[in-house]
């Protein structure tokens, strides 16, 4: 039977058709969803959710209706998943992680293992940067029972795009549930600001509000100056490591906003993190909800439940017999238990 989706539903935005997708091809249901992006400025499909269309299309070989930028709606049949050499390209900036996102739960379960080229953006604001995905989601991806090796090849800023990514995934049984009441003792902290054609000067004010406000010493204090044909661009990232979990806060430099304002807002959000107990952000949050839903169950601690969060486990309770529910502690740390009904 065909799983109806409203895509105006909650936050409305494109989450709700990459996580459609995934599900669609991890199950078998065929899903046709409506109103895509309806409450987004630009609604319907852009180039990056086209390209996640289209990525899942190719690798199950779907039959599809709808698939073309600006469409609003899309019906989409899943045949079965084929892992290999695949290769897709955005062809803007957009975002090549949240593809990579969509495609990649089905490539987990599939006969063969799977080669991935990803061209279009790799460091974009709204959607995860690749260093997020690398040292964040796949290492708790990977204590699941997953096995995923993920490299950089380029850089891709927003404007210009131009990034390559590459993922292996070797399929490796079903996934287990994973627990993360905690995050742990702090293990290691520290500041990047990868930059290119554009001064240094910005990348050194940058990590000087890092020192300054979280009273982090030189060593923490990373410069990396890249290619120039990668360039121009400017993101700050800043990673946490703690014996349970990693968290990679960023920012991107923009033109006409300062550096320090930049800085400053990624601090912020380091320091509202480190103020609290909770295993994880708010990206993690809604990021862990897919694969614990297809692991039949797993738990976290996190500092905020988002319109993001929610509305994606509306969708996942759509395709899957998971109960997700969440509760606020005293302690205002939010509780989340994915658990199979
Ligand atoms: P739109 O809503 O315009 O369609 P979209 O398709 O890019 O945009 P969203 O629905 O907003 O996507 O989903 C964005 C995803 O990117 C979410 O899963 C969110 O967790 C993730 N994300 C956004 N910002 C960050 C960040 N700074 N670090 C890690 N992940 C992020």
């Amino acid at each position: 039977m065909t799983i109806e989706l409203d895509g105006a539903q909650g936050e409305g935005g494109g989450q709700i058709l990459r996580t459609a997708l995934s599900l669609a091809m991890c199950t078998g249901q065929p899903m046709r969803i409506t109103h895509i992006r309806a409450k987004r400025q630009n609604p319907g499909l852009m180039r990056q959710h086209l390209t996640a269309v289209q990525a899942a299309t190719q690798i199950c070989g779907a039959e599809i209706d709808g698939d073309f930028v600006g469409s609003r709606q899309l019906s989409f049949k899943p045949g079965t998943v084929r892992g290999g050499h695949y290769a897709f390209s955005i062809g803007t900036a957009g975002s090549c992680t949240l593809v990579l996102q969509t495609i990649l739960p089905a490539l987990l379960f599939a006969g063969q293992e799977s080669h991935i080229e990803l061209s279009g953006g790799t460091h974009n604001p709204m959607s995860p940067p690749f260093h997020f995905l690398q040292r964040a989601f796949l290492p708790l991806l990977r204590r699941m029972g997953a096995d995923v090796e993920l490299s950089l090849e380029r850089y891709g800023f927003y404007p210009a795009g131009g990034g390559k990514l590459h993922a292996q995934i070797t399929p490796a049984g079903p996934l287990s549930p994973l627990h993360l009441p905690e995050r742990g003792e702090r293990l290691q902290a520290y500041a990047e600001c990868v930059f290119s054609a554009l001064p240094m000067k910005i990348a050194e004010r940058e990590l000087a509000v890092v020192k300054q406000r979280l009273g982090w010493s030189e060593p923490q204090l990373l410069l990396r100056e890249i290619d120039r044909r990668q360039g121009p661009g400017n993101v700050l990232l800043v990673t946490l490591e703690h014996e349970q979990v990693s968290e990679v806060f960023v920012g991107f430099g923009e033109k006409g906003v300062a550096a320090e304002s930049v800085a400053t807002k990624v601090v912020k959000a380091v320091r509202g993190y480190l103020a609290g107990n909770a295993a994880v952000g708010p990206f993690l949050a809604d990021q862990l909800l897919l694969p614990m839903a297809l692991a039949g169950g797993g738990s976290f601690t996190t500092t905020d439940w988002s319109l993001h969060a929610a509305t994606n486990a509306e969708v996942i309770q759509r395709f899957l017999s998971v109960s997700i529910r969440h509760e606020k502690r005293a302690d205002g740390v939010v509780q989340v238990i994915v658990s199979p009904m």
